[in-house]
């Protein structure tokens, strides 16, 4: 970095669009995400190259698995590693194959090698990567953000138009741009590395449980190496100082009384039983994905997959924001769906925690769980759970695959036999359509929107081709004849069987604000101009807020408290908006109504709870 004559800074670095802090596998997949839409990104890593040679997160969960084959990759990793068929809640293994034989798996693989694959594929992609180059600081404003940095040779500075911190848990990005990340602090410590002992344990009881640390690992994951997680019986002295050869032996004596012949490790670490969620995942135009925004054990191996998943929400979101067919507003979505995602990733791990601990009366519960989650029902909504199958997003209750991942169906296109994930390589949205009817109807509502979406014309024969269509983990489904799927594998629309096309939903779900379909029009059928008092009663209390609705002869605006809102439909008696609120906690609303004469009723819906709410018209 040098500073010009007029004080201002020079960058040894091209601005880029979007500047990733970052490249373990989080900050990896998304620049492999933005690289597939053609946005120009630039991955910085304070680590001076290659992967980080930590075997850390070696189970790659069944969602994980399915987004990394809708990119292709999905061979790469099957090439090593070993599949991984049965789902864990406390260790405790469930197998939903027994109930669901379609049932994805996910695989094994140690964290080095999925960070490998992810590196080789943003790098083929044309993702730049600075390695030895750490983010210390920024500054955003309206039209970017710039990122302070420190490099081998000093310091230096870049530009991008956005900053997603992938900076893991102790997030540089986050910390500089002001968002807060509360939670639990830890009470217990493990111990965790890949061993060489001299005298190994017997290969057939991988995991063990005892008094004094509870359930614990010490298996053998690679021909000569050994993996150890286990809880030590006392608190480390300093948790800041690097774990040590004697730190694991003395744990080992005191907790299972051998330390097998120790002789050496190749990675050693400490992890504890701290919990911390980023309060919000968006400050302006900075955003977080990964451990950088939400922490939490290893039990249940859930970090490196919801970070994964993060990426492939966000990364597409940026895109076409970038490309400005989609609002800014978009973006607010990627906290709104994936903050409730690691909400309950929290809420699961902190239970399963509690579960891995010694003691009696854990014990007692343990026992409990373990012939709960034997009954049908719950393993498979557990493993639905915590095999990332179960996610869904709010994007509509119509049919039930709205806001859940698409299922990856064997379909045959006018190509050849393919299926559904491998017409997604390309992290485009397209719209699938199963029959000769609905492709005409979608073709000519997609009249000038190649650029932004793909329709692809497939056939798909199920076995049971009438009544319902079975799908994997869902079960039977209402058939459909064409749908929207998201860049990042979820339905955003769908067309139930013979049902007439809804253009106007369609077009919508596309570009993500209010659409009309060619010819549809809006039509004002009520004088809902003016200003209304909005009463909504929270955990709080009554609030009172402003809605000022004028209809303008471009169409209709409206204010919020004085902000403008977004989203600003009204059409027939059905209202629905956005706003920004401060109380009872910062949050993105949409407010849904129907208008009645002088009265509006509805209800008004953040990322955490509905209210219903009453307006009355004031003037
Ligand atoms: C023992 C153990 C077992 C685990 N098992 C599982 C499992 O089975 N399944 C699972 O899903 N998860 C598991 N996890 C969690 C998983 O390892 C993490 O969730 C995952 O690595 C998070 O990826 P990330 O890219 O967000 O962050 P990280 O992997 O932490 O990567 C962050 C990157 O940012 C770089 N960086 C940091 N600060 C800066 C800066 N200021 N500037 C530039 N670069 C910076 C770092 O060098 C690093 O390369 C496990 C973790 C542990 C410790």
């Amino acid at each position: 970095m040098t500073t010009g004559a007029a004080g201002a800074t020079t960058s040894s670095l091209a601005p880029a669009a979007v500047v990733v802090a970052g490249a373990g596998p989080v900050g990896l997949m998304l620049a492999s995400e933005l690289r597939l839409a053609g946005i120009d990104v630039l991955v910085v890593e304070q680590r001076p190259t290659g992967t980080t040679g930590e075997s850390r997160a070696p189970g790659l969960n069944a969602r994980t698995m399915e987004i990394l084959d809708q990119r292709g990759m999905g061979a790469a990793i099957r090439a090593q590693g070993k599949p991984l068929s049965a789902v864990m809640f406390a260790g405790i293994p469930m197998d939903p194959h027994e109930h669901d034989p379609d049932w994805p798996d996910g695989w094994i693989l140690p964290q080095y090698e999925t960070e490998r694959i992810l590196a080789a594929r943003a790098i083929e992609l044309g993702a730049d990567i600075q390695w030895s180059t750490a983010v210390t600081g920024l500054v955003q404003d309206e039209r970017g953000v710039e990122v302070q940095l420190r490099t081998a040779n000093g310091t230096d500075v870049v530009r991008g138009q956005y900053l997603v911190g992938c900076d893991g848990g102790h997030s540089a990005v986050r910390k500089a741009s002001g968002i807060d990340f509360p939670g639990l602090a830890p009470e217990t410590w493990w111990v965790v590395g890949d061993l060489d002992l001299t005298d190994p344990p017997s290969e057939s009881q991988p995991f063990g449980f005892n008094d004094r640390v509870g359930r614990y690992q010490l298996s053998r994951t690679e021909p000569g190496w050994f993996r150890l997680n286990m809880m030590r019986p006392r608190p480390p002295e300093d948790p800041t100082q690097p774990v040590t050869l004697d730190e694991v032996r003395a744990t080992m004596i005191e907790g299972i009384g051998s330390d097998h012949g120790l002789r050496s490790a190749r990675w050693m670490s400490r992890w504890s039983d701290g919990f911390r969620h980023a309060t919000s995942y968006r400050n302006g135009r900075v955003l977080l994905a990964g451990d950088a925004a939400h922490t939490h054990t290893p039990i249940g191996g859930q970090g490196l997959n919801i970070g994964i998943q993060d990426a492939v929400n966000l990364g597409w979101k940026l895109a076409a924001v970038l490309d400005g067919h989609a609002p800014d507003e978009l973006l607010d979505t990627y906290h709104e769906e994936r903050w409730p995602v690691a909400a309950r990733v929290l809420t699961q791990s902190m239970g399963q925690t509690e579960l891995v601990k010694p003691g009696r009366r854990r014990e007692a519960i343990r026992d409990i769980f373990e012939d709960l989650i034997a009954v049908p029902e719950t393993t498979m909504s557990v493993s639905a759970e915590l095999s990332g199958l179960g996610v869904r997003y709010p994007l509509g209750d119509t049919h039930a695959l709205l806001g859940r991942r698409m299922p990856n169906l064997a379909v045959t296109t006018a190509a050849g036999a393919t299926d559904v994930f491998t017409l997604q390589h390309g992290a485009r949205p397209v719209v699938l359509t199963f029959t000769p009817e609905r492709r005409a109807a979608v073709d000519a509502a997609l009249q000038g929107w190649a650029a932004q979406v793909d329709h692809v014309a497939v056939e798909y024969r199920p076995d049971e081709r009438d009544a319902s269509w079975h799908v994997p983990v869902f079960g039977d489904v209402a058939p459909f004849d064409a749908v929207l799927v998201r860049p990042d594998g979820h339905v955003a629309w769908i067309a139930p069987m013979s049902s007439g096309l809804d253009a106007t939903a369609l077009l919508t779900a596309i570009a993500h604000r209010p659409m009309t379909a060619p010819g549809a029009g809006v039509v004002e059928v009520h004088p809902a101009t003016g200003r209304w008092q909005i009463c909504f009663t929270t955990p709080r209390g009554e609030q009172r807020a402003e809605l000022d609705l004028r209809r303008t002869a471009t169409g209709w605006t409206g204010t919020y408290n004085g902000a403008p809102v977004t989203g600003l439909d009204v059409r027939d008696s059905a209202l629905t908006f956005t706003s920004r609120v401060r109380e009872p906690f910062p949050a993105k609303v949409t407010w849904t109504g129907t208008i009645d004469g002088a009265t509006i009723t509805g209800t008004a819906k953040t990322s955490f709870m509905t209210l219903p709410f009453a307006a009355t018209k004031t003037a």
